[in-house]
């Protein structure tokens, strides 16, 4: 017999089978001897009062055995000779998109133009020891994805769960812990999620798809306004439709596709610091604990939100025992962002604190960047891929390409008053908000090292004052949050895609360019990992109706 309950229950006991089990026997007047197994259905953690409960929906098995499996298989089967469409990228997006290409009976031909995943964690680690950044192979390129060196939260505002559900299995199926079909918050931990990337890598092949590593998209092959292909660096052409999904920080590729009259348009992105508070101090404010999260509990998360002269101020990516990184992709620029491992385990806990940026906000008024020299500078690059460009058309393009340029703006400032090197700039919390330079500052996750900088005072004011703003109302619903024990580490700028391509709601093609699928975060249509997860498959499945008309 099978039997399912929803329980609320201490935290010791859900961590326990056996525990549960006499819990079980106890509380359901269940023969403790008869329960052969329990499985747990789902978990989330109640933290509102001051005694922690854990809400358990678990199913007992009395004198039986589990028969099921753990999670849904999707089966693979053999795409060789079948027709090909070429994904670009190999992060969540693109990864999902050639798997349920295969599913669909297409053979996919992955591009990338990082190193596989176990590689490009050599180049990571030479950012914070040589202070070097290979444009090709950081936290943004490479295998895997922007998410690859990341905490893997695996959650998302995605109301279909059916969609959410198909991409926690395909990771179970690929080597994940099947505890994320079962938290309400699941994570897989940046130590754990390269082995799955590799084993969602090694299905495509051995299906007979391809996958190119350190080959980069140089150009989209367009006749009569239709995609044929792609050009890469390494002089070959792939043919077929394509699936572009190559992520938020391929500023070449929204450069390229701009200046060949693929249309992109500018979107609103959310630009500030990361907050890093001691790992304890945040478990004693969630848990209500002077002992922090003691032996039950995993390291306590938090998110904030509230809105501050009309734009939004918010926690993002929050890091329990995490590390902050260097997460720039190219030469002079300091980009922060954070990871953890699977035990979030570290001393430290962190997330981004966001401003909301609208595009309207950078043409006029305090974030207006638009300098003569910087506008040369932005034209020159343009000018660089379509020489054609007539002066009407490259201020066309400036302006649809604004967001990116802020970025980019803020990015090399933050180089700048790092000391040009991938030192942060970083600020005590309590120092930020009272405008004063930190004389001294704690210690940090940030390997490359932090520098006492006045961040109050060379953030543009739109987000320092925001910025300190918000910290002053979390720090009011949540006692002890705004503490010089914190330090806020500049600046946290990939939050989502600058740039829109635009597509089809129906087709999911480009809306002027046929065969083309602008896929995942770096499109603008998904942000996180499971998201681009999603929209990779909703991607694959327009490329085979295409095909299939
Ligand atoms: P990306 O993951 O950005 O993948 C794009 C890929 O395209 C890259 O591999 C890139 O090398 C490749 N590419 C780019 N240009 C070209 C070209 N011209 N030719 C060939 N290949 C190209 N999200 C979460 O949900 N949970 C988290 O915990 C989380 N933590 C994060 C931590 C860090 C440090 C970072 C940087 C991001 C994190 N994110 C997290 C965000 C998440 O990683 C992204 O939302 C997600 O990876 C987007 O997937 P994507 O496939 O659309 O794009």
């Amino acid at each position: 017999m099978i039997q399912e309950y929803q329980l609320r229950i201490l935290p010791e006991i859900a961590v326990n089978e056996q525990k549960l089990k006499e819990y079980l026997s106890k509380e359901k007047g269940l023969n403790l001897r008869d329960i052969t197994a329990t499985r747990i259905l789902k978990r989330s953690i109640d933290a509102r009062q001051r005694t922690i409960f854990v809400n358990l929906k678990v199913r007992a098995y009395i004198n039986e055995m589990p028969q099921e499996d753990e999670y849904e298989h999707t089966i693979y089967n053999s795409v060789e000779g079948k027709p090909q469409v070429v994904v670009v990228g190999a992060g969540p997006g693109g990864l999902f998109a050639a798997l349920r290409l295969i599913e669909l009976g297409l053979r996919p031909i992955v591009i990338e133009r990082g190193k596989d995943v176990r590689e490009r964690k050599k180049d990571l680690a030479q950012i914070s020891r040589e202070h070097t950044v290979d444009p090709e192979s950081n936290y943004s390129f490479g295998e895997g994805g922007a998410g690859a060196y990341s905490d893997g939260k695996l959650y998302t505002r995605s109301k279909k769960r059916g969609n959410v559900d198909k991409i926690l299995n395909v990771f179970c199926q690929h080597g994940a812990s099947t505890s994320i079909l079962v938290d309400a918050h699941p994570h897989i931990g940046t130590d754990k999620l390269p082995r799955v990337i590799e084993n969602m890598r090694n299905t495509i092949i051995e299906c007979g798809g391809e996958v190119h590593f350190q080959t980069r998209m140089e150009a989209l092959i367009i006749e009569n306004d239709e995609v044929k292909g792609i050009k890469t660096n390494t002089g070959k052409t792939f043919l077929g439709p394509v699936i572009l999904a190559t992520g938020h920080s391929a500023r070449d590729v929204y450069r390229w596709l701009a200046a060949n009259n693929v249309t992109v348009e500018a979107k609103g992105i959310a630009v500030g610091v990361r907050l890093e508070h001691p790992a304890m101090l945040i478990d004693q404010i969630q848990y209500h604990n002077k002992n922090g999260r003691g032996k039950y509990l995993p390291a306590a998360e938090y998110s904030f939100v509230t809105q501050v002269e009309g734009r939004g101020v918010y926690s993002f990516c929050m890091c329990p025992g995490g590390f902050i990184v260097p997460a720039a992709s190219g030469p002079e620029q300091v980009v922060v962002n954070g990871m953890s491992p699977s035990n979030r385990g570290s001393r430290w806990s962190n997330s981004g604190m966001v401003v909301e940026i609208q595009p309207e906000d950078l043409r006029s008024g305090e974030l207006r960047i638009e300098s003569g020299e910087l506008a040369a500078q932005q034209n020159e690059r343009l000018l660089a891929i379509n020489p054609s460009l007539n002066h009407s058309q490259l201020s066309t393009l400036n302006s649809q390409l604004l967001p990116l340029h802020f970025q980019e703006e803020l990015e090399r400032q933050c180089w700048l008053q790092g000391g040009r090197r991938q030192t942060a700039p970083a600020q005590r919390m309590m120092d930020f908000t009272r405008k004063k330079l930190s004389y001294d500052l704690p210690e940090s996750s940030y390997s490359p090292g932090i520098i006492s900088s006045p961040l109050h005072f060379w953030l543009p004011p739109f987000i320092s004052k925001r910025v300190s703003l918000g910290f002053q109302q979390f720090g009011r619903s949540s006692h002890g949050f705004l503490t010089n024990e914190a330090v806020m580490i500049g600046v946290e700028t990939r939050t989502s895609s600058p740039v829109r391509i635009v597509r089809d709601k129906e087709t999911l093609q480009h809306i002027t360019v046929r065969g083309l699928f602008p896929c995942g975060e770096g499109a603008g249509y998904a942000g996180g990992i499971v998201s681009a997860g999603i929209d990779g498959e909703r991607c694959a499945e327009a490329a085979a109706n295409y095909l299939h008309h």
